[in-house]
């Protein structure tokens, strides 16, 4: 594995090495990506094998221009309604944290999307990303650069640490700004369907395209088979976690029964300053659900490091990126697969 940093030199050596079938890690506005050609089917497999990913779990294809989109997605055989849906989505959101699922071209290998006929999308905004999709081959494969199932990384670091030689390049380009995935957004059928929450907050999609459906609520099909990120366990560190509200967290605290080597993970100052415990994580300072969510899977990455027996972990606020907080929180702390 070499490391790069976003100068132009570096990132036109590693357009090239995507084009040839290597595999390239990379900063995105959300999450570090491990990116290989789209269209490339030895390069898809290895992204598999490096990250120990099961087959049924499609990976998304990054564009970094409009045009690009047909060339991956079909949107001509869907509905006008949902055509009008995809258009002002992609017209407002991207570049952006919002990934949206339609039918796919036949081009597409089935590697790409687990055999499914609908493929993942998403138009990144990192400048850095942008730059490395449009300088190796326009449509770039690009899971979250980490093994399956583990926290995510937030920092070249995570991704040197977790993947290693299993990765041709790192680019370098620091910190990714809001921490947590893309939003996932089925628009192959009415009602338009939340698969992940994400980066994106479901309000402001609900602003643009009106109510959409919930995909864990609506008990319709398994969720695992749908859209394998709603694994109910996944982006899980090694420690157990346990989720608690902020009464349930103070009163754990009071007790005075905390378990073992217990570290605590507060979502704000506030909680922390009212429970009395002397050290713990802090999330954000103000309880600012942006700022949490960007320090979410660092700060998960370093107490993982600690062999602590068990994670308590306070919830976030469930409004804007409150809610992919604790949806990475929930899963985080689920044990024993689906
Ligand atoms: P990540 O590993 O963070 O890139 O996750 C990609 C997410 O997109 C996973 O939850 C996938 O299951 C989901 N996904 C990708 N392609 C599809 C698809 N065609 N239909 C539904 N979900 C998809
Ligand atoms: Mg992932």
């Amino acid at each position: 594995m070499k490391k790069l940093s976003a100068n132009e030199t570096d990132l036109h050596i590693a357009g090239e090495a995507i084009k040839d079938g290597q595999l390239v890690a990379f900063p995105t506005e959300t999450v570090y990506g491990l990116g290989g050609d789209g269209f490339n089917r030895s390069a898809l497999a290895r992204i598999f094998a490096a990250k120990k990913r099961p087959r049924f779990d499609p990976l998304i294809i990054h564009i970094a221009e409009m045009d690009a989109l047909d060339r991956v997605g079909d949107r001509g055989v869907l509905p006008f309604s949902l055509r009008e849906k995809a258009a002002v989505l992609s017209r407002t959101l991207w570049p952006g944290p919002l990934t949206l699922v339609l039918p796919k071209q036949p081009e597409v290998p089935d590697l790409a999307t687990s055999g499914l006929n609908t493929v993942a999308i998403r138009f990144p905004s990192h400048p850095v990303a942008r730059k490395l999709i449009a300088y190796s081959t326009g449509a770039v494969a690009a899971p979250s650069a980490n093994p399956f199932g583990y926290l995510s990384p937030t920092r070249a670091k995570h991704v040197e640490e977790l993947l290693g030689d299993a990765v041709d390049f790192i680019i370098d380009a620091g910190p990714a700004d809001i921490g947590v995935e893309s939003t996932v957004l089925d628009l192959t059928q009415e009602p338009v369907r939340l698969l992940r929450p994400g980066g994106t907050p479901r309000e402001r999609i609900e602003e643009l395209i009106g109510r959409i459906e919930n995909v864990e609520k609506t008990g319709s099909a398994p969720a695992g088979v749908l859209s394998p990120g709603m694994l109910k366990s996944h982006y899980a560190p090694k420690t157990p976690l346990i989720l608690l509200t902020r009464d349930e967290i103070l009163r754990q605290i009071a007790s005075h029964k905390p378990a073992d080597g217990a570290v605590y993970l507060f979502f704000d100052e506030e909680t922390r300053e009212a429970s009395g415990a002397a050290d713990g994580f802090v999330l954000s300072k103000k309880g600012d659900c942006a700022e949490a969510a960007a320090s979410l899977f660092d700060v998960l990455h370093q107490i993982d490091k600690l062999s602590a027996g068990y994670i308590y972990a306070q919830e976030a606020p469930e409004r804007g990126l409150g809610t992919a907080i604790n949806d990475r929180l929930a899963r985080a702390g689920a044990r024993g697969g689906v």
